[in-house]
């Protein structure tokens, strides 16, 4: 376990997968949890319900990440609760696929907007709120780093934008005493990409631990980077992938 007591964090995409165990981990690790969901009000309601069971506070905000206004807001709601914000969490995603000719335009709109251009709004807003000791933490993709299929390549660049936004903002923040790291994890069984899924054998082949890991496995990662002995590390991409890009 981290301490992350008197702490407090905001994370995008906490209703479901690793986005709803970031949240209960941070919670069940000391810290006050505020989340975004987009529209999945039934299972924002259960994650906050986990969170209060650790004796933290709990805010759930639906707010589309790909509304730059709505995101905005919910990071001000986050500090007039909360006072501050001291972990940030860019988990908001979505897995959408095409080969290039065929590509829906309108999909590279959604996808850079959910990747790129949230995880920029919602940490230029927080960064007012948020003191020295601060973390910024984005969730990325083992596909940032290799893509083993045809399909994927809108998805991959828009995680892989996370990398250079990372090293960038890690030099502006430094003097403040604030890290910035992107977790890149590998297939998580989740609802976006369930370990039964047909595409589930062919993922697992891939991977040198040859199971798809769990959303606490990623969890784990980011309390440690958000917790004090993740203090030195910053400007890092770290995999969390079974193995993937092995
Ligand atoms: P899920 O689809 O299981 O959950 C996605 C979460 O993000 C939900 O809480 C959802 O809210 C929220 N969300 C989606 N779009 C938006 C939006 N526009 N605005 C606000 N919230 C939104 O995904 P995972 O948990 O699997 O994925 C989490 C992150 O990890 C994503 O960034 C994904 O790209 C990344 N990732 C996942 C991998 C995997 O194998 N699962 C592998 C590598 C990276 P709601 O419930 O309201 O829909």
């Amino acid at each position: 376990m981290t301490n992350l007591t008197h702490k407090t964090a905001l994370v995008t995409g906490g209703s479901r997968g690793i986005g709803a165990a970031i949240a209960c981990r941070l919670a069940a690790d000391g810290a006050d949890v505020a989340f975004t969901y987009r529209s999945a009000r039934a299972d924002a309601e259960r994650v906050s319900a986990q969170i209060e069971a650790h004796g933290r506070r709990a805010l759930a905000i639906a707010a589309d990440s790909a509304d730059r206004g709505a995101l905005e807001a919910a990071v001000a709601q986050t500090a007039a609760a909360f006072g501050r914000i001291d972990v940030l969490v860019h988990n908001a995603g979505i897995f959408l696929t095409g080969e290039i000719g065929a590509v829906d335009l309108a999909d590279l709109d959604q996808l850079l907007a959910v990747h790129v251009a949230a995880p920029v709004v919602a940490t230029r807003a927080a960064l007012q709120h948020m003191p020295a000791g601060g973390r910024v933490i984005s969730i990325g993709s083992c596909l940032a780093e290799r893509v083993p299929g045809a399909g994927m390549s809108l998805y991959a660049m828009s995680k892989s934008a996370l990398t250079g936004f990372t090293k960038g903002i890690a030099r502006d923040l430094g003097p403040r005493g604030i890290t910035a790291n992107v977790v890149h994890p590998g297939p998580v069984d989740t609802d976006m990409n369930p370990a039964d899924s047909e595409h589930a054998d062919a993922q697992r082949g891939l991977l040198a631990l040859g199971r798809f890991g769990q959303a606490e496995e990623v969890a784990a990662m980011v309390a440690f980077l958000a917790g004090d002995g993740g203090r030195f590390v910053t400007g890092a991409s770290i995999t969390v992938d079974g193995g993937h890009n092995a």
